[in-house]
């Protein structure tokens, strides 16, 4: 079978916009997304922060709504600039028509393989930046000294945790989270925590709670373990690694049998979260 594939190198970092509360920064899908966070967080603008050290491009950024630490991309993008390939015609989408969910986009849905994504634009704040609510961002502080952590510090500890918790691609082959985290209702987590006390969760609105998808494989006793040539990282049981030389059909046993190592433990369904292409 032949595909096209494009490599997109769009560059560009445009502020069209610039008040005494915010900035909206247009920057060229082709873009390093870590450098873009870099570099808003040097020009002391504060809402990617939390997203600092997620490999990949700006342009992919809204495709699955990138997300780490409690934060989304969604919550900052404008609208996002569009090649229509069957058209050849460029159009803006929206926030909202972009239909963002949690790791989630059109352009994961009916807008799949439709749009070339050429630009994005974002709306950073001038205002303090709000600290993760997370357990090893505040334990970093506290590590560390820290009592008000300035934009860079925040950057600064995601990038440190995330070195100890993800592995190095280029070392150890792996994609990030292979797992979505479960989002249940509340009366599905509470039936949960009643049987495993110390289970991690965050409670969401709606009469939601999400749980962490590495916690629901460690306890079922997964992590470090292995199937064939895919490994649950032992030290972070969200992520998958390719130990040997692993094939497509390899993956997608591993994760067919983690799926129902956990199903059969805590009555949920993982959900995969990389796309197959
Ligand atoms: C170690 C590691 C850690 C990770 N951590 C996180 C994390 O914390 N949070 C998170 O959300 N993700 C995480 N990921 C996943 C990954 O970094 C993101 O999905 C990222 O956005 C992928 O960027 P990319 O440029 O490599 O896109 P690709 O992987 O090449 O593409 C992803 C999808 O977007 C589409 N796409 C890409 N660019 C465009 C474009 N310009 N126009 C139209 N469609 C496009 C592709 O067709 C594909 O469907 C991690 C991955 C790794 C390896």
């Amino acid at each position: 079978m032949n595909v096209l594939a494009l490599k997109i190198e769009i560059k560009g970092f445009e502020i069209l916009n610039d008040t005494d509360e915010y900035v909206d920064i247009k920057v060229g899908a082709g873009e390093i997304w870590d450098e873009i966070v870099g570099k808003t967080v040097g020009m002391n603008l504060s809402g990617l922060e939390s997203l600092s050290a997620i490999p990949g491009t700006v342009g992919a950024s809204p495709v699955q709504n990138i997300g780490a630490y409690g934060a989304e991309v969604k919550d900052t993008i404008q609208e996002v600039e569009v090649f229509d390939i069957k058209d050849g015609k460029i159009s803006i989408i929206s926030n909202k028509d972009c239909k963002f969910g949690y790791r989630d986009s059109i352009f994961k849905n009916e807008a799949k393989r439709k749009y070339v994504i050429i630009g994005v634009t974002y709306r950073l704040k001038k205002s303090i930046p709000i600290i993760p609510d997370y357990p090893g961002v505040k334990k970093y502080f506290i590590e560390n000294n820290i009592n008000n952590p300035a934009l860079k510090q925040i950057r600064e500890a995601i990038i440190s945790i995330r070195s100890e918790k993800l592995p190095n691609p280029k070392e150890n082959p792996n994609v990030g989270s292979f797992f979505k985290n479960p989002i249940v209702l509340n009366e599905v987590a509470y039936k949960i925590i009643e049987e495993f006390p110390n289970a991690k969760f965050f409670a969401l609105k709606d009469d939601l709670t999400k749980i962490p998808a590495g916690w629901l494989i460690e306890n079922a006793g997964l992590k470090g373990e292995s199937f064939g040539n895919v490994s649950v990282y032992d030290k972070n049981a969200l992520v998958l690694i390719n130990i040997g030389n692993a094939t497509s059909k390899d993956i997608i046993k591993a994760r067919n049998e983690i799926i129902k190592i956990v199903k059969d433990k805590f009555g949920i369904t993982l959900e995969q979260e990389p796309e197959i292409v």
